[in-house]
């Protein structure tokens, strides 16, 4: 991601996400889907890259809903692809609700992206190691199910925009 407003600073921290499903990829490649949105490349190709499993039908169906790391989540990455559905109102130090102030949670597959219009804004996502100022125009991405908070700095004008990745377009396998 190119887009510095986004950039969250925590280091490269992978996050557990469920398999959804596996579409072929390229020869032994697959492209596994998962849960918060994003896809994965997955191959085998020891010793760097070990799954003998992939190949299996039987064993690839026996995965959907077990965890895997997705690092695109550990950097914040909104996935390909995400529209937004709902903006809230902008809110400012007086009208900023509670429950944003406090630790809170998206659930699976939403994701959000807090945006700073005036004043700053103290953003913390304590999974991802982020505990950041955002000042006007910044923005932070929140990716599903990472509990987090905000704190305004002063006078400050804020509002979530959340978002949905599109349905995983996966092939049937018996
Ligand atoms: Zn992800």
């Amino acid at each position: 991601m190119t887009d510095p407003a986004s950039t969250h600073g925590g280091g490269n921290l992978a996050v557990p996400r469920r398999i959804l499903g596996f579409a072929p990829d390229a020869a032994d490649a697959w492209i596994v889907h998962l849960d918060c949105g994003h896809r994965r490349h997955v191959r085998h190709r020891p010793p760097l890259s070990d799954y003998p499993w992939l190949g299996d039908p039987a064993a690839r169906a026996a995965r959907v809903g077990a965890p895997i790391e997705c690092g695109r989540c550990g950097r914040g990455e909104l996935p390909d692809g995400a529209a937004a559905y709902r903006t809230t109102d902008a809110f400012d130090e007086t009208t900023l609700p509670a429950g944003l102030r406090r630790e809170h949670t998206l659930r699976a597959g939403r994701w959000g992206r807090v945006e700073v219009l005036a004043g700053r804004l103290r953003f913390v996502m304590p999974a991802l190691a982020v505990d950041r100022e955002l000042a006007a125009g910044e923005h932070a991405i929140l990716p599903p199910e990472l509990p987090h908070h905000v704190e305004p700095l002063g006078p400050v004008r804020m509002r979530v925009v959340f978002l949905r990745a599109p349905a995983p377009d996966l092939p049937r396998e018996s």
